[in-house]
């Protein structure tokens, strides 16, 4: 009897297993000519100083758009595309086209700040970071002053060695650093000290269940303080209640962005946020 069960649920498993692994395939391919048919985009989510709820830039998040199953988001197929090496043409795409906006902001007259686009560890290894960035910042025009480049926490320690040469030359560039997902990447504190980065960015876990997680509470208290201390700016993602819009102002976390200011957005709906700048005095 037991048997039997055992036998019916390996069977069950498998099956879904095959199920995975076909939706994969299937993606795999579909992503080669992603690039090619254009169905690739991106959104824009706002980001806050808490200080003086300012709108200082954006975050750039990389859409799917395919032509019969949607919008497709990002969890689905990054890996797919990190596993068969598509990340880099398509992360250089999405580079390219966070600095041409950013640029076009500019020039409109817009106060724009930052464009924060998030880099896998794949990008880095199998490519010249360094190079793609100092091309695609000399084809747009952008000062490098307003590229933020976003780097997850877990990749950077996996060889963080390695790792802070090659942010050190990003930086040196003009390019800002930031932390993604910090919190969840065990960072070891005596590398995060070295660490040649401007920004950590909470994880949206820590923020999520604030106020009724004392816990939380408790470990985004302790982040910002660190942050603080290393003279790291801190921003909040996954901010979704004015509630805890409040308790990350009263605690002095510099920057924020998620849904309850504003979901990720498309370029159109992004420049409605926008100001122009205020005109010099000549
Ligand atoms: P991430 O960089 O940590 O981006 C934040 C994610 O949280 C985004 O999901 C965003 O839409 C979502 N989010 C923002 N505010 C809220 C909120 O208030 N509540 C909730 N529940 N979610 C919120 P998204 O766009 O699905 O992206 C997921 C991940 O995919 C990103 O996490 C990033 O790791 C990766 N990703 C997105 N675009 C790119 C890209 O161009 N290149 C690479 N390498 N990775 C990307
Ligand atoms: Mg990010
Ligand atoms: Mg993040
Ligand atoms: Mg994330």
């Amino acid at each position: 009897q037991a048997k039997e069960q055992g036998r019916g649920m390996f069977q069950f498993y498998d099956v879904r297993l095959t199920e995975r692994a076909k939706e994969r395939l299937f993606l795999e391919s579909e992503l080669r000519e992603a690039l090619v048919r254009e169905e690739l985009l991106v959104h824009y989510q706002p980001q806050y100083s808490l200080a003086d709820d300012r709108l200082i830039g954006a975050e750039v998040l990389l859409r799917w758009h395919h032509s019969e199953h949607g919008i497709i988001p990002p969890d689905k197929f990054i890996s797919i595309a990190e596993d068969t090496g598509l990340i880099v043409p398509i992360g250089e795409w999405v580079l390219q086209t966070a600095c041409r906006q950013a640029k076009t902001w500019l020039a409109a007259g817009y106060d724009f700040q930052r464009m924060a686009v998030n880099l896998s560890g794949v990008q880095i290894e199998r490519s010249d970071m360094l190079a793609t960035v100092r091309q695609v910042l000399k084809d747009t025009g952008l000062p490098a002053n307003y590229l933020e480049l976003e780097i997850t926490e877990t990749y950077i320690m996996q060889q963080a060695q390695q790792n802070i040469r090659i942010m050190e030359d990003l930086r040196a560039l003009g390019v800002a650093l930031a932390v993604d997902d910090f919190g969840t990447g065990q960072s070891s504190l005596g590398y995060l000290k070295r660490l040649p980065v401007d920004k950590l960015k909470i994880d949206r876990s820590f923020i999520m269940d604030i106020p009724q997680d004392s816990n939380d509470m408790a470990i985004t208290r302790a982040i910002i303080a660190l942050g603080h201390n290393l003279h790291l700016t801190v921003l909040a993602e996954g901010v979704e209640t004015a509630e805890q819009s409040a308790f990350l102002k009263e605690l002095g976390c510099d920057e924020a962005q998620g849904y309850y200011y504003s979901r990720p957005l498309e370029a159109a709906s992004y420049e409605r946020f926008l100001k122009k700048r205020p005109a010099s005095v000549a």
